[in-house]
């Protein structure tokens, strides 16, 4: 008898947990492409870290999934999420970067291949379980069976691949590294598609604490020149290109007044005060975020002027 209630209640408590996880926002885009938009923000214990888009791709045999979640419950709730859009497996996992709410619900998908750039491969690597730590400490809670699963099949610096990949034509584009040194941009060609990463985010401030601004820039713009219609961000609602230039302009800008500042001879948080930040102030995250952009763009800016 006590066994018995034992595990009901342990089948309530785990159903709980997965209850606990906000549901996200699923756009289609084509009959086989899929956004998983998750909620806005930086992870907390009201989105249980849930807090990133990802991208489901159905091929003939599986699914193509980019980016997982912070965890391995997170990765177990975009897989629930996946089974009421296909009966089939997740076959393959592309990651854009290596930060851990792109990279660390891999482990919910054994036996998928992972691919992404060399970079985040060694990066997931080095800094793969700071992240752990980084979401154990946010929801105070251990996350025992979230494992490193990096890349087994990789893209080098600088290269663009065209591949076919269980009948779904995909470009992939290594750019400067921007957001992080590892990024990795994928272009469905078929349905004119970008999955940006977080190179392209929307609505949230972007993150700049392993960034290089200028590429980053540059990065956009290369994003402008590309033959999409449609553009998956890491963060924040799905977007057209034309959306971009104001991405880019916002962060030249920055880059632009944080730079003045600096010949001027002014410190970081004497440029901070001269700034105009109307532009940033409304977008989730401005807070906690600004002011790790503005000490990263500027120590970019005395490296290179070094
Ligand atoms: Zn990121």
């Amino acid at each position: 008898m006590m066994r018995w209630l034992w595990i009901a209640v342990a089948a309530m408590y785990s159903v709980s947990i997965q209850a606990g996880l906000p549901a996200p926002k699923v756009e289609k885009i084509t009959e086989r492409v899929y956004a998983l938009l998750g909620p806005v923000g930086l992870p907390d214990k009201k989105n249980q870290g849930y807090m990133v888009n990802s991208t489901v791709i159905i091929g003939e045999h599986g699914v193509i999934l980019i980016d997982t979640g912070f965890n391995d419950e997170i990765g177990a709730h975009i897989k629930q999420v996946i089974t009421t859009l296909t009966p089939k497996p997740v076959t393959h996992i592309i990651n854009t970067h290596h930060h851990g709410d792109h990279s660390l619900g891999n482990s919910a998908f054994p036996g998928a291949q992972v691919l992404s750039t060399q970079k985040c491969k060694e990066l997931l690597e080095s800094d793969g379980y700071m992240w752990i730590d980084i979401i154990q400490n946010v929801l105070e809670r251990k996350f025992p069976n979230t494992k490193l699963v990096p890349a087994s099949d990789t893209f080098a610096a600088g290269s663009t691949t065209d591949r076919v990949i269980d009948g779904v034509k995909l470009r992939f584009i290594v750019p400067l590294g921007s957001h992080t040194p590892g990024d990795m941009m994928i272009v469905l060609l078929d349905e004119k598609t970008l999955i940006a990463g977080d190179i392209v985010v929307q609505n949230m401030a972007p993150s700049f604490r392993d960034a290089h601004v200028k590429h980053w820039i540059a990065t956009l713009d290369q994003i402008a020149a590309l033959d999409v219609k449609t553009i998956i961000p890491g963060h924040g609602p799905v977007m057209l290109p034309k959306q971009v230039p104001e991405m880019r302009k916002r962060m030249s800008d920055l880059y632009a007044a944080v730079e003045a500042g600096y010949k001027k001879g002014l410190t970081d948080s004497e440029i901070r005060k001269t700034l105009d930040l109307s532009e940033w102030r409304d977008m989730v995250s401005f807070e906690q975020l600004m002011g790790i952009n503005i000490n990263r763009t500027f120590l970019e800016i005395e490296q290179d002027n070094f």
